[in-house]
């Protein structure tokens, strides 16, 4: 059987398909903390891990998806989170200060 393609019964096959949109889990106190976080630079929701180096006071984020990654000195009372929006506060930083005198790269093959 050589079928038409039929739009409307294309758009039927759809039905059941939908993804369903993650919520943000609810933060539980006292729980297991966010480490985990999207990333500023490619936008993946969970993508951004944070470390904790409590022996040099490190703390690193990094994004296994487009390896991005910052680094900061911590504190003891110094949490994944605070690493994490510390490279964001980096990151607007950057994107607010006009680029002077960095050549803008143009992306022509
Ligand atoms: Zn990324």
């Amino acid at each position: 059987m050589i079928g038409v393609l039929d739009p409307s019964r294309e758009a039927t096959c759809t039905m059941g398909k939908r993804k369903s949109r993650a919520k943000p889990a609810p933060r539980k106190r006292m729980d297991k903390l966010d480490t985990v976080f999207s990333c500023p630079f490619c936008n993946h929701g969970t993508s951004v891990e944070c470390r904790i180096d409590m022996k040099n006071l490190i703390g690193e984020a990094s994004c296994r998806i487009c390896q991005e990654n910052f680094s900061t000195t911590v504190t003891a009372l110094t949490e994944p989170i605070d690493i994490y929006s510390e490279w964001i506060d980096e990151c607007e930083r950057v994107n607010t200060v006009d680029e002077d005198g960095v050549p803008v790269e143009d992306d022509e093959a």
